[in-house]
């Protein structure tokens, strides 16, 4: 039986994953500033990032993240059977297993996330239009939409925080709360 992976190890691949496919925290915090900036005058990048970073902890999105990214390195090299081949290489519209997976990794932040993940996959703000453009070098199929998930997370998680801070939560309360499960 294959050993039991450690959860440090699949956070620094998903996060090596994820620089080496373009994709730097204050690409996607910058996002989140767009997207929550309206509801918080005094909200700052270093929030966004921080909250990028947070979001980046959880094991449900790692885990999109290895497979998803996975998927796209091995379009890119042609590794995949067709015809599965040519609808990610393509990026074909009606396939939808990208926006599934990515849809999957924003439950754990409740509403908020759910919605602005809607937002982000029809508007694709940044990076994620970037990475969207068809004619980009490369194959990236399910990370423009993994890249939404984190944004929409990280922007459901701030106007979270940001309500507890409102609320002159005490520094412990705050703190407990930053230490929930890693599931989301
Ligand atoms: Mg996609």
């Amino acid at each position: 039986m294959t050993k039991r992976v450690h959860s440090r190890e699949v956070e620094t691949a998903a996060r090596t994953l994820l620089a080496e496919r373009g994709v730097t925290i204050p690409d996607i915090a910058e996002i989140v500033f767009e997207m929550q900036s309206p509801f918080s005058p005094n909200l700052t990048m270093t929030e966004c990032i921080e909250s990028v970073d947070k979001v980046l902890t959880k094991r449900e999105i790692q885990h999109a993240l290895l497979v998803g990214i996975e998927l796209d390195i091995l379009a890119e090299k042609k590794l995949l059977s067709e015809p599965l081949q040519a609808i990610v290489e393509m990026d074909e519209g009606l396939f939808g297993v990208d926006e599934t997976i990515a849809l999957g990794a924003v439950f754990g932040y409740g509403s908020i996330a759910v919605t602005t993940f809607g937002h982000l996959d029809k508007y694709k703000l940044g990076i994620i239009r970037k990475l969207d453009t068809k004619t980009n070098e490369g194959v990236h199929t399910f990370l423009d939409d993994l890249v939404a998930s984190i944004a929409a997370n990280a922007s459901s998680r701030l106007a979270h925080r940001l309500r507890d801070q409102e609320e002159r939560l005490s520094k412990e309360e705050i703190a407990l709360n930053d230490q929930e499960e890693k599931i989301g």
